[in-house]
C-alpha cells in the first residue's frame, strides 16, 4: 500500500464532510459532487488527485485552465493506458471565474462546463463560437451575485430568471442551474441567506420549466463555506484552498 499523502487524507477528510452534511441535510451522497479548483495547486498535486480518481476540476482564468486541462488530459490517458484501476471515465474542467468574451474561443474546446455566465452578450458569444466549433451544447450555469457586492461579477437576483430564459432558447448553449459565491468571511446567517436566495431563483426557474429536466445544479460553497452550502442545496462545491495549500510537493517528496 502506497503511503498516505497528506492531499489523500484532505481529499478524505472533505470527502467525509461532504458525506456528513448530506447526511445532516437528509440527502443522498451522490447528489453533490466535489469540484477541485486547482489555481493554488502544484502540478503534481493535482496528478494526484487524478490518480485517486478525482475527475472534476476547476479554474478562474482562462490560461491555467487551457493549460493545465492539456497537461491533465494526457497525464490522465496515460494514467488509463497503463491499466491504473482507479482512473476512469473523462476528466472534466469547469471554468469558474469572469470570461471575457474575447476568451471563449480559447476556453470552449477544453471545458466541460462554464459556471461563470454572467451576462447575456457572453451567453450569446458562447452559443455562436460553440456552432462554429461544432460543439452540439455548451452546458453552462448563470452566475448570480446573490451577495450583492458591487465588485462582484453575476447577474442581480431580480434578472435572473428572464436572462435564465433567454439563454434558454440558444441552440448551443445547455442552462444547467446557477452558480453564487458567498461575500468572503461573512457570517453563517448571511451565508445562509445568499445561498437560499440562490435556491430560491432555482425554483422560480424550475417552476417556470427554464432549462427543462436539465436544470439540476447549483454551484455553491467554497473550502469555508461548503457545509453550510450543502444544507441549503448545493449540488457543486467548489474547494481550494482546504485541499491544496499547506503541503505544497508533498506527494514527489514524500519517500518511496
Ligand atoms: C478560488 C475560487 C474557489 C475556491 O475557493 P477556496 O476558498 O480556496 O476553496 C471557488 N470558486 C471560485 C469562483 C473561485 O475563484
Amino acid at each position: 500500500m502506497a503511503k498516505r499523502t497528506s492531499l489523500a487524507e484532505k481529499y478524505d477528510e472533505i470527502n467525509d464532510r461532504i458525506a456528513a452534511a448530506c447526511e445532516r441535510a437528509g440527502r443522498d451522497r451522490k447528489s453533490v459532487a466535489l469540484v477541485a479548483v486547482t489555481k493554488y495547486a502544484a502540478p503534481e498535486q493535482v496528478r494526484e488527485l487524478v490518480r485517486l480518481g478525482h475527475q472534476d476540476f476547476a479554474e478562474n482564468y482562462v490560461q491555467p485552465l487551457v493549460q493545465r486541462a492539456s497537461q491533465l488530459n494526457e497525464f490522465h490517458q496515460r494514467r488509463v493506458q497503463a491499466g491504473d484501476a482507479l482512473v476512469a471515465g473523462r476528466l472534466r474542467w469547469h471554468m469558474i471565474g469572469h470570461l471575457q468574451r474575447n476568451k471563449v474561443k480559447q476556453t470552449l474546446p477544453h471545458v466541460a462546463m462554464v459556471q461563470s455566465v454572467d451576462s447575456l452578450r457572453l451567453a450569446e458569444e458562447i452559443d455562436t463560437v460553440a456552432e462554429k466549433l461544432g460543439i452540439e451544447k455548451v452546458p453552462v450555469l448563470l452566475q448570480v451575485n446573490a451577495s450583492e457586492e458591487k465588485q462582484k461579477y453575476g447577474v442581480a437576483v431580480g434578472a435572473a430568471v428572464h436572462l435564465g430564459e433567454q439563454i434558454d432558447t440558444m441552440p448551443h448553449v445547455q442552462l444547467m442551474g446557477l452558480m453564487t459565491l458567498a461575500a468572503y468571511g461573512a457570517d453563517e446567517a448571511t451565508l445562509r441567506q445568499v445561498f437560499t436566495r440562490t435556491r430560491e431563483v432555482f425554483d422560480e426557474m424550475k417552476w417556470h420549466k427554464i432549462g427543462g429536466e436539465k436544470l439540476r445544479h447549483l454551484s455553491m460553497g467554497m473550502s469555508d463555506d461548503f457545509e453550510i452550502a450543502i444544507e441549503e442545496g448545493a449540488t457543486l462545491v467548489r474547494i481550494g484552498s482546504a485541499l491544496f495549500v499547506g503541503e505544497l510537493n508533498d506527494a514527489d517528496d514524500a519517500p518511496a
